[in-house]
């Protein structure tokens, strides 16, 4: 898969490449689609909702590049994959998904595979986790119609927000950085996730930026 499909596709961070290497992904599947797991596409995971594909979650994490001290805030943790691999590349890892089964599976398959620096919670995270904030690196997994201002005001300084914007059918990862009060904003690569639920997700009709 890391050669194949990562490498190949232009993935060049070591440290993405060896996290990618570690997470066993088939772990994070229902054992009928084990044998697909290491296929580069996107398997369900029930509820409507599906894993999401290697590459994409190598790239949004390349984007948010992360470091060994950082913390890190997931929104939409689905089966826990991303931020499984996030737990390799962070000190401390905060998720949430909005599905309370999900969740509940996500927490299971994690404590399975030893992550002990994720914490997994159910609720709408579409305006972040401003509890546990701010954050150095903060990765949606679903697609949301624009960048939500509470998201970006939970990036620490430094910070790097990877989020998926754009209509249902197609979005732009987009990469938000905080630099001292400036935050610059770069679309980066061609995807299309799961529609981002909730307040300032798809139908939301809360204002954002
Ligand atoms: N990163 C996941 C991707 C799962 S798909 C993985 O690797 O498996 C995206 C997930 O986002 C879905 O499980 C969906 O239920 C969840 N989601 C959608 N809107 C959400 C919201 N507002 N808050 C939290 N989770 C949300």
């Amino acid at each position: 898969m890391v050669t194949e499909q990562l490498i190949r596709r232009g993935i060049g961070d070591p440290r993405v490449l060896a996290a990618m290497g570690l997470v066993e992904r088939h772990r994070f599947v229902e054992a009928a689609l084990a044998g697909a797991a290491y296929e580069d596409r996107p398997l369900p995971i029930g509820h409507g909702q599906t894993i999401s594909q290697p590459y994409m979650v190598a790239r949004a994490t390349e984007l948010a590049a992360p470091l060994p001290g950082d913390r890190a805030l997931e929104v939409g943790a689905g089966s826990g994959y991303q931020a499984a691999v996030l737990a390799e590349l962070c000190a401390e890892v905060f998720a949430i998904e909005i599905v309370p089964a999900l969740a509940e599976r996500a927490r299971r398959a994690l404590a399975e595979t030893g992550a002990r620096n994720v914490t997994v919670e159910a609720f709408d995270g579409s305006g972040g986790w401003p509890a546990h904030a701010p954050y150095d690196v903060i990765i949606v997994s679903a697609g949301a119609p624009r960048i939500p201002t509470l998201l970006v005001g939970e990036l620490a300084e430094g910070g790097r927000l990877v989020i998926p914007v754009g209509g249902p059918q197609e979005q732009e990862l987009a990469l938000v950085r905080r630099v001292g009060d400036d935050y610059q904003t770069s679309f980066e690569t061609r995807c299309r996730y799961v529609d981002l639920r909730g307040r300032f997700g798809v139908g939301g009709g809360a204002p954002a930026a």
